[in-house]
Order: structure tokens, then C-alpha cells, then sequence
């Protein structure tokens, strides 16, 4: 199925099957805010879950922060987002859309690379003993692409550095990149974008005070930073973990929920000595990759991506990218922000952000390494990679599909579902019996509508890892059937026994232990 068609049906699925929905949907929806339904808030509190016991559980120095989406106003003039907070914009004539500039030099680029890819593909069919590497290295028009690759790579980077919209312009016009909509080359000037967006807090108009919504979460720790650092007698290296909201007035608000105004964040500031960043740089990269792939989807979909264009604030900055269905995209940011943010705050408080290091006897301000995770996105990343329609030969020949969420059974929303086979005999209460039980350990639901062939098709589709089915042989002899969504494959198992079997497949300690 074309990759295109496979988004489209994960998100009529989110929304049918209670995961995703559009904000405010009886007025005709807002756009780029969403609601998460019944099962997917399950499944972003085990993403959250999950990402807070890898930090906070599992680290002796990182601890957790919830710090408020309000902040005074110059917290976010020190923080540099009152003047450089922007994206470029550029509206095209004839279809009067707006675009960031930035993300059509990108979009353009991957272009190229997948041209690349192509021209790799076709003589990798054409030659047995082919050598990739020597193949890249030595094609005249992979040269060719790989060289115009480089070109606008550099001239891309250097204009978003010093800011430069002209030059921005330039490469736009020069590569020939066309409105995706009107497929015109009729571009306006581009202009900077600020994407905060700003409210009043008190009552009275001339007492009023312009804040800001966050835009980032980084900033409450930040200034917390000591609050912490004195309360817990947290020495350095040290972290603070945090959870919580942010907004950005996105220009373009496209791909579901990739790119939404209100989402979730999740950051670790880890709080350095100067000097050794680069060291925690590259434990935190390599910390991070691995927390991704021990979700167990295809580790070929994950990739670095070093930045080249490096924010105000950061000395290095990589992202971490999946292979989403609409390309390779960023799900999260690791940033060496140096000691810019506490510098910055030091200076507009007027208030000391110093560590005293005992061995040395000096105080300083710390470096810190930031990892931010968008939560929308990496349930995005999740739901894309779990989202299967499979077509099955059954038994007597004859042909059936289904759709299943293959997500890791740590994170799914219902962990087993308990089906009475009838609607008799005592079955339902012996499930119900089984569901009171086992609803203290894992989020249980039971079912009794509909063919069993139905209902098992229903929790393949929210990704229930296990169903239960009760039954007449349950009365006889305490057993039931244990059904595996993946392999579809059935047991019969004592039901003193479902409790382990399932807790060692989806407690989140499996996935914690693997990292
Ligand atoms: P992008 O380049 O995609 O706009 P960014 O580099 O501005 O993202 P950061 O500021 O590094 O993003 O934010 C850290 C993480 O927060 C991102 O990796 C992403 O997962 C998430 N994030 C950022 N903006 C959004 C958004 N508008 N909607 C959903 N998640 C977001």
C-alpha cells in the first residue's frame, strides 16, 4: 500500500477506534490542536510513563520538576524567544499558502536524496556483486546530486545563521522549488514569524501584564535550576526531568500530530561541568537511540540527524529522526545549550546561578545537555510503526484480514481483554471474577457482544496484547484460552498462572530493563 494511503487510514483508525480526535470537532475543528480519546491517553500516560522511569527511577541524579506554563514575562527576554524565536515564512502568489521557508530548502533537499536512493535501488538490481559503498563514492550522477546536495546544504546553513531572508529567498528561487499546490515559482519576500503566543494576566487593562504561553519547558527548570539544586543537595552532574505542555503558534500545521499549537513535551536538563559537555553529549545521544529502539521496530528507521544550522544557545545539537510514512523526521532534539540559558537568567534576575564545587573551590554557572521529546510526536512515531492491515489465509483456504496495532505490549492501552465465549452457563461471571482480580495489576476490559471472531478483531484493532476466553471447560477445570495478538496463536493456561504471564510481557519494567 502507498505510504501516503497508509497514513491516511492510521488516522481515520485513531479516530474510529477512540485514539485521536480533531479539537472542537462540532465547530468544524481547530486546526492543528487535537484531543487524545479513551485509548489514546492510555497510551500517551505509558509514553510518559515509560520516558519518566527511564530519567527518574532509574537515575540516582536526575530528579522530576512540574513547573508552571506561566512564567514572568522576562523569562522569555533572557531566554532570547521575544526576539529570535522564529521561523521564515514565505506565502505563495497564486495559491495565496504559507510555508516555512526553511522546511521547503529541507523538503527539496530530502527530494534530491531520495533521488539518490533511486539511482542506489536500480543498480542494486542490476549488478550481483554490488558494492554500495563504491557505487556512492563513484556514480557520476550520484556525484552530481550529492555535490547540489552540498551546495544548497551550505548556503541554507550560513543564511539561517546570520538570519539572512534574502538569502533564503535566493536559494528558494535558484533550486527552482515550486508551490506544492499551484506548482508556481511566484513567491513572495520571506518574513520572520514569531511563534509565541501571548495572553494578559491580572484584571485591569492598564494593570494587566502581556505574558507569554511557553513555548518550551526547558525555561521552568532553568530557572528552578537552584531551587532544586539547594532543596535535594543535588551535586553535579546532576538532571531535572520535566513533563508538560507547550505551544507554538505554527505557521504551517500539516501531518496530523506531528506538528500541533498545544502539545507535550518531555526534557531532561542535565547539568554538567564546563568543559566535559561533549562527553555527556554523546552518552545522552547514545542513552536516548537506545530508549527508541528498545521499542523493538525496525532499527533501520531511526537515524541521527547533526544539525548545521546550531540554535542561539547550543554548541552541538543532533536529532533524532523516524522514518515516519511522510519521510524522515525529527521526534527529538539532544542540545548542548552550554551555560547560555542560566548565563542569560543570571543576568536579567540579577540573581547568582552558581554551583560551589568543593574539589576545585571555585563556583560557576553549569553547562547543561538538554534531550526534548515531543510526546505527540512519539506517539505519532509509535502508532505509525505499530499500525498493520494484514491479509490472513485461514485454515479452510478461504481468505480474511485484519487490522491490529502491533504496539509493545508495555505501552498498549488495554493490556487483556476477558470474553465469556456465551452469554451463558455462568461464563460471564467467571470473567467477571477473573477481570475484578486482575484489574488491580493491568487495565483489563470485558467483553461480551458480538461473535468472538468479532471481538477479538476489536482489541486487535486498540492493540490489546492478550485475550482471555472463558469457556465451559473454565467451569470444569479452572483453565482458559490464552490468545497472542501477534501470532494470533491460542493456549489453554491455568488462570492462576495469567497474572505472570502477562505481567512479564507488559509491565514497563521490560522495556526499562533493556536500557
Ligand atoms: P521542528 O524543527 O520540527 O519545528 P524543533 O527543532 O523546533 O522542531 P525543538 O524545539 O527541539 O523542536 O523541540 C523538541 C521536540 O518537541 C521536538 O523534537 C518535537 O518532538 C517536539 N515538538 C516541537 N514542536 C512541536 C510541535 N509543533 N508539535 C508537536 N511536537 C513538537
Amino acid at each position: 500500500m502507498a505510504q501516503e494511503d497508509h497514513f491516511k487510514n492510521l488516522i481515520a483508525h485513531c479516530k474510529e477506534y477512540g485514539f485521536v480526535f480533531q479539537s472542537s470537532e462540532i465547530y468544524d475543528g481547530l486546526s492543528a490542536v487535537y484531543d487524545y480519546g479513551q485509548y489514546g491517553v492510555e497510551l500517551k500516560n505509558n509514553i510518559k510513563k515509560y520516558w519518566w522511569d527511564s530519567m527518574v527511577l532509574l537515575h540516582d541524579n536526575i530528579v522530576g520538576l512540574d513547573s508552571a506554563i506561566f512564567m514572568h514575562p522576562t523569562t522569555w527576554k533572557a531566554s532570547g524567544h521575544v526576539d529570535a524565536f522564529n521561523d521564515p515564512l514565505i506565502d505563495n502568489r497564486d495559491s495565496k499558502k504559507r510555508y516555512r521557508a526553511d522546511i521547503l530548502i529541507e523538503d527539496h533537499i530530502a527530494k534530491i536524496e531520495a533521488k539518490i536512493d533511486k539511482e542506489v535501488e536500480k543498480a542494486a538490481k542490476r549488478f550481483n556483486d554490488f558494492d554500495e559503498k563504491l557505487f556512492r563514492e563513484t556514480n557520476p550522477r550520484v556525484g552530481d546530486y550529492q555535490r547540489k546536495i552540498e551546495e544548497i546544504t551550505a548556503g541554507f546553513a550560513s543564511a539561517m545563521n546570520n538570519s539572512d531572508l534574502a538569502a533564503i529567498r535566493e536559494i528558494i528561487i535558484n533550486n527552482e522549488i515550486v508551490c506544492p499546490v499551484s506548482g508556481t515559482r511566484n513567491w513572495t519576500e520571506v518574513r520572520q514569524f514569531n511563534l509565541m503566543f501571548a495572553t494578559e494576566i491580572g484584571s485591569t487593562a492598564d494593570g494587566a501584564m502581556k505574558i507569554y504561553l511557553r513555548p518550551e519547558t526547558a525555561q521552568g527548570i532553568f530557572v528552578n535550576f537552584l531551587n532544586v539544586q539547594k532543596s535535594g543537595r543535588m551535586k553535579l552532574p546532576f538532571g531535572i526531568a520535566q513533563i508538560g505542555k507547550a505551544f507554538r503558534n505554527e505557521i504551517v500545521a500539516r501531518q496530523f500530530i506531528f506538528r500541533m499549537r498545544e502539545f507535550e513535551q518531555m526534557e531532561l536538563q542535565f547539568f554538567v561541568k564546563p568543559g566535559n559537555e561533549m562527553e555527556w553529549f554523546s552518552h545522552w545521544k547514545e542513552a536516548r537511540m537506545k530508549w527508541h529502539k528498545s521499542f523493538g521496530f525496525n532499527d533501520d528507521d531511526y537515524r541521527f540527524h547533526d544539525h548545521v544550522k546550531l540554535a542561539h544557545y547550543a554548541n552541538a545539537a543532533t536529532d533524532i529522526e523516524y522514518r515516519f510514512p511522510f519521510g524522515f523526521k525529527e521526534v527529538e532534539g539532544i542540545h548542548s545549550r552550554t551555560d547560555f540559558d542560566l548565563k542569560q537568567h543570571q543576568e536579567y534576575s540579577g540573581k547568582k546561578l552558581q554551583i560551589f564545587d568543593p574539589v576545585s573551590g571555585e563556583s560557576y554557572v553549569p553547562f547543561v545537555v538538554e534531550t526534548s521529546i515531543g510526546v505527540d510526536r512519539m506517539f505519532l512515531q509509535i502508532i505509525s510503526a505499530a499500525y498493520c492491515e494484514e491479509e490472513m489465509t485461514k485454515e479452510d483456504g478461504s481468505t480474511d484480514s485484519r487490522v491490529v496495532f502491533r504496539l509493545p505490549p508495555a505501552l498498549a492501552p488495554v493490556k487483556l481483554a476477558v470474553l465469556p465465549l456465551v452469554r451463558k452457563d455462568g461464563l460471564p461471571e467467571i470473567s467477571r471474577k477473573i477481570v475484578n482480580e486482575l484489574r488491580f495489576d493491568f487495565n483489563c476490559q470485558y467483553d461480551e457482544k458480538d461473535s468472538i471472531g468479532k471481538r477479538y478483531r476489536r482489541q486487535d484493532a486498540i492493540g490489546t496484547p492478550f485475550c482471555i476466553t472463558i469457556d465451559h471447560q473454565t467451569a470444569e477445570d479452572n483453565t482458559v484460552t490464552i490468545r497472542y495478538r501477534d501470532t494470533m496463536l491460542q493456549e489453554r493456561v491455568e488462570i492462576d498462572k495469567l497474572r505472570d504471564i502477562i505481567d512479564e510481557k507488559v509491565n514497563i519494567r521490560t522495556l526499562l530493563r533493556k536500557l
